[in-house]
């Protein structure tokens, strides 16, 4: 899952993104609500972590930016302790959940993948398509009582594949799912890996979710729940 990160302070910025990372997921990581606006217009994100207080234009009016220019992915803030009215505000604004500082990492994400399965529409912590399951915490995919050995990048093209299941998602947004985007993107790169998913899945249950949509990207044409 791609995330937009927006945080001042630069420690906590930096430690954030290298945990998110080793989470799986790909962080876009910025310190201020005007970067952040330039993010969202470039690049597609799953869901948003903003820090209230940010020099420039606060958290509060960045949330009410993203919301007003249709962006509809969850957005969970980062607040001081006790300011509570900051939590109405924040909320009010268009927020989805928040935790107060200083936190523990462990909550954070909790919070945000519950975010992120709410958002899909998921309430357990997997998903299951045919005779295939993926288990979202333990980034784990499996048929029947077999675990399916994926590569880290294979998981995370079926993870966004199946909760965008039976829409078209672009060859780009695959790549932004797996590179920052300072890194070079080749959509070979997105060939390959697909086409490896798509053996794995096919050897270990002989399914056949994802189809190519010629000139506009893939399809994961299974239902998902
Ligand atoms: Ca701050």
């Amino acid at each position: 899952m791609k995330l937009l990160l927006v945080e001042d302070e630069a420690l906590l910025r930096h430690h954030l993104s290298s945990r998110f990372g080793e989470s799986g997921h790909v962080v876009d990581a910025v310190p201020d609500a005007e970067e952040a606006l330039y993010r969202v217009d470039e690049y597609s994100h799953d869901l948003a972590v903003i820090d209230l207080g940010l020099p420039g234009m606060d958290g509060l009016n960045l949330i009410r930016q993203l919301r007003s220019r249709g962006k509809t992915f969850p957005i969970l803030i980062l607040t001081a302790r006790g300011n509570w009215q900051d939590k109405v505000e924040g909320l009010t604004a268009g927020a989805d959940d928040y935790v107060v500082k200083p936190f523990q990492f462990e909550e954070l994400e909790a919070r945000l993948n519950a975010l992120l399965r709410r958002s899909a529409g998921f309430v357990q912590a997997a998903i299951e398509s045919g005779p295939i399951r993926l288990d979202l915490n333990r980034k784990q995919a499996s048929a029947g009582d077999e675990a399916i050995q994926l590569t880290a990048f294979e998981y995370r093209i079926l993870e966004y594949l199946m909760r965008h299941h039976q829409q078209v998602v672009p060859k780009e947004r695959l790549i932004e799912q797996l590179y920052p985007d300072d890194e070079e993107r080749d959509p070979n790169v997105i060939e390959v890996l697909v086409g490896r998913l798509r053996k794995k899945l096919e050897a270990a249950a002989d399914f056949r979710p994802i189809d190519t949509v010629r000139g506009q990207g893939y399809l994961f044409t299974e239902p998902c729940r």
